[in-house]
């Protein structure tokens, strides 16, 4: 992590693990879902039968960012604790976390302190999708204990901005602008543009070829380039990265078209002069995309219920999945969401607010499809299943 002389910061954790486990067990872990996990990923009961995704839920960077914030409480009872923005997208975590009486300085959850009201005494985690280097800059000045939960796999992408940045190449970078993990990340690149999908990419593409009219390049990117950012100076050479949790087919397919624009313009052989690309997607986002994929294939279900919070990345990228398999999904946060045997709310793909749909449970025996987003806690999952199958089942 960038320090300054002011930082005290902490990556590793208070040795409190004996503390907290138990805690964090009873919290988000289940039973069930280690149940049916031993069971080849499937559960019957009545006219259900759940069929699991082989990878789903939690995966190692919120594991450890949830360990981090539950060890820093555990470790200064007394001490004001802070969070800069939502720890990951589960409403669920984050609501425990203020119960436990850490504060959010921004976001949904924000509180009554801001940024600039941190004292030296105080301690704020930063979350796992990182932060931007100017907030890491004022914070440091602050002198405030930093507890650094950003995921490993997002400090990997940074590095490969930075050194994009280094060797004169512009960062293009495949996510969603204000996610807080690509501002975190459009902060260290220097020179960057975000790219959300293919057909603003086709448009970046068509420029590189043959260039202007500049007004319909900044029609799309204004908002989305680095200040002063020069579409005939800075596409001559480009660097690709994506925003962690992207749908890696739709990166790749990206990459792969701004590869061939550079080609048609320079030529393979100078191809290393003005292209270069890492795929910065991380394996776990990779293997949940590829285990929903896999249940869909084996044995078709009759709808896919894809759990996590609406503003969650990775999660809406496995809804993405299921839809493009011809699956009927439903995106819901938690168990609350299945009203009544009638009465499903879900977040559809593309939509910006969760809608109430009536219809969703048929007759006789039904087979579920369950997977979740990396910031989905097992208990979450647990409470689901439970709630389709009392529903479904009349118990
Ligand atoms: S989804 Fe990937 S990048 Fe995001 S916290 Fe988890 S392991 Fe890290």
């Amino acid at each position: 992590m960038e320090k300054s002389e002011n930082s005290k910061s902490e990556r590793h954790g208070f040795g409190m693990k004996q503390e907290i486990t138990p805690v964090l067990a009873q919290t988000y872990r289940s039973e069930l879902v280690e149940k049916i996990k031993t069971n080849r990923y499937e559960w019957e009961i009545g006219r259900v039968r759940f069929r699991l995704a082989k990878e789903f839920g939690f995966c190692p960077g919120v594991d450890r960012a949830v360990d981090l914030a539950y060890e820093t409480r555990a470790k200064f009872p007394e001490k004001r604790i802070f969070i800069t923005n939502e720890i990951i997208h589960n409403p669920t975590v984050n609501r425990k976390l203020i119960e436990m009486g850490i504060r959010f300085l921004k976001g949904p959850y924000q509180g009554e302190t801001g940024i600039e009201d941190i004292r030296k005494d105080d301690a704020v985690l930063i979350p796992a999708f990182g932060m931007t280097l100017e907030e890491l800059k004022h914070l440091n000045e602050k002198g405030c204990l930093l507890v650094d939960t950003t995921c490993g796999s997002v400090i990997a992408v940074w590095k490969r901005v930075e050194q994009y940045a280094r060797d004169g190449f512009t960062a293009v970078i495949h996510g969603k602008y204000d996610h807080e993990e690509t501002r975190a990340t459009c902060s260290r690149a220097g020179r960057y543009v975000v790219v959300w999908d293919k057909k603003e990419a086709e448009c970046l593409c068509g420029y590189i070829l043959r260039g202007g009219p500049r007004e319909d390049f900044f029609g799309m990117f204004r908002d989305r380039s680095s200040e002063g950012f020069d579409p005939d100076r800075d596409l001559l050479r480009v660097g690709c990265a994506n925003q962690t949790t992207m749908l890696s087919r739709e990166s790749i397919e990206i990459a792969n078209s701004i590869r061939n624009v550079m080609i048609a313009k320079y030529g393979e052989a100078e191809l290393a002069k003005h292209f270069r690309h890492f795929d910065t997607i991380c394996s776990s986002t990779q293997d949940r995309q590829d285990a929903v994929q896999k249940l869909l294939s084996e044995a078709r279900p009759d709808f896919a219920v894809v759990i996590g919070g609406y503003n969650s990345s990775n999660t809406t990228h496995l809804l993405e999945i299921c839809l493009t398999e011809g699956v009927k999904a439903y995106h819901v946060k938690d168990a609350g969401c299945f009203r009544s045997g009638e009465e499903i709310e879900h977040k559809p793909l593309g939509a910006q607010t969760p809608v109430l749909e009536r219809g969703w449970l048929s007759e006789g025996k039904i087979t579920v499809g369950i997977t979740a987003g990396a910031s989905t806690p097992d208990r979450l999952i647990e409470e689901v299943i439970l709630k389709i199958s009392q529903i479904a089942n009349g118990a």
